[in-house]
């Protein structure tokens, strides 16, 4: 059985002090859910040290928003490598995500170094697809997804991807306040499962987890998370909100498939 997720995003958002009263209120809030759902907080790259320090002790694990596209030491101004990342405490991080590949010309080659990288350093990737709305609306979403999870782990083999975790993520839904519907959700997912398991073998597609991200909040995070091959959520602006974080990683726990 695959075991729930919940990964906060908090994107270029944060301060010392506001990061200390965020998981100085998250911290008791999630400690009861800790065994139904796995909990991540990925803060801005400057800021992991000062949030690894503070979830020591807890069972809610660091992730970051990205990594360096080059795995050694070198000139590469800017970059942060993923032995750099795990060097600090991160366990997961983000890669692929639609903003990444938007504003900071993440093409589908770039995320696929990057995953190399991460899978190198031991770190568990969450590789994040989606297509746009144009792209829905021209009936292209399965090309879409396939052509970025294909070309993110093209070389990679089954051996390779254990650690790795996908999140759908429609680009239209993601800050917009419109979320795909549990059933469009679904959909994608269950496409997502069928696509790995034909590549890589139906044991490998059921223990994979799946997440969904684009406007999650506590009032649909419910209904998402009941879909049978939606396994929790990568949450943006609801992660820095500590009710509804934890309103979310609540109705990860309790989804019915956990029971
Ligand atoms: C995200 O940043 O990955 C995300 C899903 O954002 P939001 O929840 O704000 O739509």
């Amino acid at each position: 059985m695959r075991k729930a997720l919940v990964a906060g995003n908090w994107k270029m958002h944060g301060r010392v002090d506001q990061n200390l009263k965020l998981i100085e209120a998250l911290i008791p809030a999630l400690s009861n859910l800790k065994e139904a759902v796995d909990i991540v907080v990925c803060p801005p790259l400057v800021y992991l040290s000062q949030v690894n320090e503070l979830i020591a002790n807890t069972s809610i694990a660091l992730g970051a928003q990205d990594v360096s596209r080059f795995d050694r030491d070198g000139a590469h101004t800017g970059d942060c490598s993923a032995d750099m990342l795990a060097d600090v405490g991160a366990s997961y991080v983000l890669v692929g995500h639609s903003e990444r590949r938007s504003e900071q010309n993440d093409t589908d080659e770039r995320v696929s170094q990057k995953l190399a990288c991460l899978l190198k350093a031991n770190l568990k990737p969450i590789l994040c697809v989606g297509e746009t709305l144009e792209q829905r609306e021209a009936g292209q979403v399965e090309d879409v997804i396939a052509t970025q999870i294909e070309l993110a782990i093209s070389g990679l083999s089954v051996d390779d991807l254990k650690e790795l975790l996908i999140a759908y993520e429609p680009v239209w839904a993601i800050g917009t306040g419109k979320t795909a519907s549990p059933e469009q959700a679904q959909d994608v997912h269950a496409y997502i499962r069928e696509l790995l398991g034909a590549r890589f073998g139906s044991g490998f597609a059921k223990q994979i987890t799946i997440l969904y991200g684009g406007s999650v909040k506590a009032a649909n995070a419910a209904e998402l998370f009941g879909q049978p091959d939606i396994d929790g959520g990568l949450i943006g602006g609801a992660a820095l909100i500590t009710e509804e974080f934890t309103a979310i990683c609540s109705a990860a726990a309790n989804s019915p498939k956990n029971g």
